[in-house]
């Protein structure tokens, strides 16, 4: 029996980073992606020159059919193995004054973020880590979902509900050896802030810097070690000080 890692949204950005780095760990890595076939390409074979394991699962995680049919394929194929890391790191940005805001826009956010956080957990937990008695959820929330961001009511929203169904959920699996935290950035160098006016917000941020999606990797490689088993229910503000 081996124990996999699922990084949703593994193809590019934070969640390319976490593919890269739990792999260098030993970990064999299933990288999801929506779309990008080639940045999740380019993934795997990075892994794979660097002797890790990995291999794709593309499924759009706002989408309850293909979320329970990719893993259902995923499981047919292994029955031997199981997810015991989970990584719920797919996400988008749609920003906007709320006043301005499409229903579009509100809805395709909290479907990415929060019922692709329900869809893709529900599936392996009860499918995976509760008969087989362990595993990691890592959640990747945002500094806007702890403070608030203008402009963002949306994303805030997502990200503060995946704080406390993170916090909820740690609960009901804790007596199963499950953990459940979540890991909420500041601004991260990646395609999501590429548009952002880097210059003028590094002066709002302590460090006066962006954070790498390597940074953020190492705090997720952390949260499923084994020298953080006795950590569940937390959100790990990861921000230069934000
Ligand atoms: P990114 O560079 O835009 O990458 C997004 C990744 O998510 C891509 O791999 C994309 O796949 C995938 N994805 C998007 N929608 C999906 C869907 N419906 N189903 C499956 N995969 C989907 O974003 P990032 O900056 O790395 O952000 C990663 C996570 O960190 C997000 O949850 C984001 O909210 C959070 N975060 C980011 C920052 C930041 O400053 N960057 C700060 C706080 C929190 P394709 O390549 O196929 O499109």
């Amino acid at each position: 029996m081996r124990r996999y890692a699922l990084v949703t949204g593994g193809s590019r950005g934070i969640g390319r980073a976490i593919a890269l780095r739990l792999a260098s760990n030993g970990i064999p890595v299933v990288i999801n992606y929506q779309s990008n076939v080639e940045a999740a390409l380019a993934v795997k074979s990075e892994i794979e020159s660097a002797g890790g394991e990995a291999e794709l699962l593309p499924f759009d995680v706002g989408n309850l059919n293909e979320v329970e049919s990719a893993i259902d394929k995923w499981e047919s194929a292994h029955s031997e193995d199981y997810i015991a890391y989970l990584i719920n790191n797919a996400g988008i940005r749609r920003d906007g004054m709320m006043f301005m805001m499409g229903n579009d826009d509100w809805h395709d956010v909290l479907n990415t973020s929060l019922n692709g956080f329900f869809y893709v957990t529900r599936k392996l937990i009860t499918k995976m880590m509760m008969r087989k008695h362990g595993g990691r959820v890592v959640n990747m929330a945002s500094f806007s979902g702890v403070e608030g961001v203008a402009g963002q009511t949306n994303y805030s929203a997502a990200k503060a509900a995946l704080i406390g169904a993170t916090k909820a959920l740690a609960k009901e699996v804790a007596p199963r050896g499950v953990t459940v935290n979540a890991v909420a950035p500041g601004f991260i160098e990646s395609d999501m802030t590429r548009d952002l006016n880097e210059e003028e917000l590094k002066q709002t941020i302590p460090m006066r810097r962006f954070g790498k999606a390597e940074e953020v990797a190492s705090l997720v490689a952390y949260l499923v070690s084994d020298e953080s088993s006795y950590i569940t229910g937390e959100v790990i503000n990861i921000n230069g000080g934000l």
